[in-house]
Order: C-alpha cells, then structure tokens, then sequence
C-alpha cells in the first residue's frame, strides 16, 4: 500500500480587512499556512517569504532529517525578512505566522510559531495538534482563565512568536505517524478564531469532498462576521490504489498574488512604484527613455538647429500626457472610497479617494465623520478601521459604516434592527440569515 495526499486550499480576504496578508500552500508533500501582520504590505510580504522559503521542500525525499529542513527554511525565511526590513525600513513591523508539514513516507514533520494552527480529524475526533503562541493561551496553561474566556479575550490575537526578522526564530516541532484516512486542517486564526472547534470538526467530519469542506469552513468563518484573512489548507492521507493523489501545487493569498516577494527600495520612485503596483486599476505611465542625442559624427550647428523643435514636440507629449493622467487619475479617484480614522484618529470616517501619499499629496478627502468612537470597536474591526477598508462605492461604505455602527454597540440611529450582535464562533453556524453583513458584497 502506498499512502499518499489529497488536498485543497483557500484564502479570503474575509469582510473586513482590505488586502490579503494570509498566504497558503498546498503540494503533494507540503502543507504551509502563514498569517502576515504588519501592515498590508508588510504582511503580504512576510507570510509570502515564509511561503516561498518552504515550497521549494515539497518533493524532497527525506528521512529523518525533515525537521531540519523546515526548521532551516524558517531561518531562510526569518533572514530574510530581517533583511527586507533593512532594506525597506517601513516595512520594521512586519512578521507572519507559520504552521507547516513536510511528507516522508508515512509520516510527517510538523513544524510551528504563532497561531495559525493545525488539526487532525482522526475516527470523527478533531484535535489540535499545534499549540498556541498567544498571550491567552498561556495564561489558560496557567489556569488564569479557562479555554471559554479565552476565545472572547480583548487580548486574544496577541502573539508571543512570530518569524519577524528579530532574534532567532523558536518553532515548535515534531514528528507525527500518518494513518490512512486521517484528514488535516491547517489554518489561520481567521477561521479558528470565528469558527468553534465543534463546527470545523462536524464539516471535516461531514463533508468528503476536500474542495466543498475548505469552501464551507471559509463561508462559515465570513457568515461569523469575517473579521479577519481567512485560510484553510485540507488534505486527506489516501491509498494510490484506491484514490487518486493531487499532484499540482496550489498556492493561496498573498503568495499567489505575489510570487517572488519584489524588494520596494525606500525611494520617493520606489514609493510611486509601490503604489502604482498595489492599485491594479490605475495605469502606469511608462518611463520616457532619455534622449540618446544624434550620432557623435553629425555637425554640432545641425544639431543645435535640429534640436528646438524635439524639444517642443517632447514637452508637448509629456504635457498631453500628465494632463490625460490628471484626468482619468481623477475621475478614477473620485470613485474609489475607504474607512479609516478621521484626523483625531478618535472616530471611524468614510473617504472619497485612495489612502496613499505620493511626495507629501494626499489623494483622499473626507466625506463623513461617523459618531463611531474607535474605542468602541472590537479590537478587529478597529485594527481593519486603522489599516483602513477599501469599498466600492458610497452606499458600501454606508453599509459598513452601519455595520460598524452595530458592532460597536451603539444606539442605531437610523432603523437597523437590534439584535445583530456580532456573532460567536460557536453559533456561526446557525447564523445564516441573521449575518446578512452588507460588506459581503465586497471583494471575494
Ligand atoms: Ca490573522
């Protein structure tokens, strides 16, 4: 009997967050989970590195060995990313999360830092087989507070390790005996953070097809709210004799968005550069090639005659040029809106514009200032509001400004039913038609 993988995964950007920072990987002999944090771009950029320093072991043929490997590729990441930030040094706060299996025969090496985590349904029975790297989980090994408290903590999503370029990285592994049949999850908190532990057990249990099962436990976690990146990585241990293994690679989030992490050098043209990569719909003006001159063998007084009129016709296409881009940028400006802090940074406010700033310009102008406090938020919402929220339009960011109104406890002001409390994990399930968040229309 040969064993072997069947997988599948996914990533979503959830409701609330703006960008992806989760990355996820799936290959016939790896399984990787990494949550970035630290701003968007330092996120995406720290959760992809751990990705891309892991994917190149999948289909290495190791024996005992293959906790080195990861723990090597960890090192490979962490440097990595210690030197991203020297490079970059706005980039300083950036960190991911890692959780990751390596394949050899029948068994598998799992390696560990922060809280994405890793499960194993075995016999219909779901267990943690990571622990966490949190604040409260500590204080439940210290019997301070118990699992229940836990999951509603304020502190909840504080991490005690993470890969962050500081210090060595200190993971957590081990070796583990697959059987057949056994199915693992791995995920981000996103998921494990929203969706109880009996839910994700009853779909893993419940549902045999690999796609449909990651597919269910993503919408359950956006049902529950979405507060967060959401990744969930699934792979069955199979018999080739009886099933057919995956053999394609498939990577998800920010990794796929990003192949090879690119180095943004910290230049006013590496800041343009970034921002015009980041916002697929604005158009990049492409550089206009210096003027190599005439031949070296023409007279110098033809050259000086010839000269006028290239420059006119130069200056005349550079004119025509930043005034179509003035133009369009605008209009395409005026359609763009996001969430975030008003000037104080005390309330929620909806913008008209993008949250960027090219040489001190700001291309955003506010158009509401909401009675939202910042302070009333859950923790989640607030660092989405901080790292602000793309809509598409006004009446989205209406929306999820009425959404936030709710989830913030206040009095409604408006006729927004009561009651919509923002949902437990535990109950995500049996919130299908009381979640009807109207920032589920945006991006999936
Ligand atoms: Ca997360």
């Amino acid at each position: 009997m040969t064993i072997a993988l069947r997988y599948a995964a996914y990533s979503d950007v959830g409701h609330i967050r703006g960008g992806n920072e989760d990355s996820g990987y799936a290959g016939p002999y790896l399984l990787a989970v990494a949550d970035g944090m630290g701003g968007y771009e330092g996120g995406e950029i720290a959760s992809s590195i751990a990705v891309s320093a892991l994917q190149p072991h999948d289909g290495d043929t190791l024996g005992s060995e293959m906790v080195e490997v990861l723990k090597d590729a960890l090192d490979q990441a962490n440097n990595s990313i210690a030197q991203q930030v020297i490079d970059n040094p706005r980039l300083e706060n950036m960190g991911t999360t890692v959780t990751a299996m390596l394949w050899s025969g029948a068994r598998f090496a799992l390696i560990h830092v922060g809280d994405s985590r890793a499960y194993l349904l075995r016999n219909g029975e779901l267990s943690q087989i990571t622990h966490d790297h949190t604040l409260v989980q500590t204080l439940v090994d210290e019997n301070k507070i118990t699992k229940e408290e836990a999951e509603t903590h304020p502190q909840r999503s504080l991490i005690l390790r993470a890969l962050n370029g500081q210090g060595k990285v200190d993971p957590d592994t081990k070796v583990v005996e697959a059987e057949l049949g056994d199915r693992f999850l791995l995920c981000s908190d996103g998921l494990s953070g929203v969706v109880s532990d009996d839910t994700i057990q009853e779909t893993l249990r419940s549902e045999p097809n690999l796609d449909a099962a990651a597919r269910r436990l993503i919408d359950l976690a956006n049902r529950g709210g979405g507060p967060d990146n959401i990744t969930a990585v699934i792979a069955d241990v199979i018999d080739t004799a009886a099933d057919e293994p995956s053999v394609a690679p498939v990577v998800v989030g920010a990794a796929d968005q990003r192949r090879e992490p690119p180095m943004i050098p910290d230049t006013p043209a590496g800041r343009a550069q970034g921002l015009t990569s980041k916002s697929g719909d604005t158009a990049e003006m492409d550089a206009i090639p210096a003027d190599p001159g005439p031949p070296l063998s023409e007279e110098p007084e033809f050259r000086t005659r010839r000269w006028w009129p290239m420059v006119l016709i130069f200056l005349l296409i550079v004119g025509v040029l930043a005034a179509a881009a003035f133009y369009f940028g605008r209009q395409w400006l005026d359609g763009q809106y996001f969430i975030g802090p008003d000037e104080t940074e005390t309330n929620v406010a909806v913008y008209r514009g993008i949250n960027a700033e090219v040489f001190g310009l700001s291309f955003a102008d506010e158009v509401d200032t909401t009675d939202i406090a910042l302070d009333q938020l859950p923790p989640s919402d607030r660092d989405g509001v901080e790292q602000t929220i793309s809509v598409g339009d006004q009446a989205e960011a209406d929306a999820l400004v009425e959404d936030l109104r709710v989830r913030a406890g206040e009095p409604e002001d408006e006729d927004e039913a009561a009651g919509d409390d923002e949902p437990e994990g535990e109950d995500a399930q049996d919130q299908d038609e009381q979640v009807d968040s109207p920032a589920q229309q945006e991006e999936g």
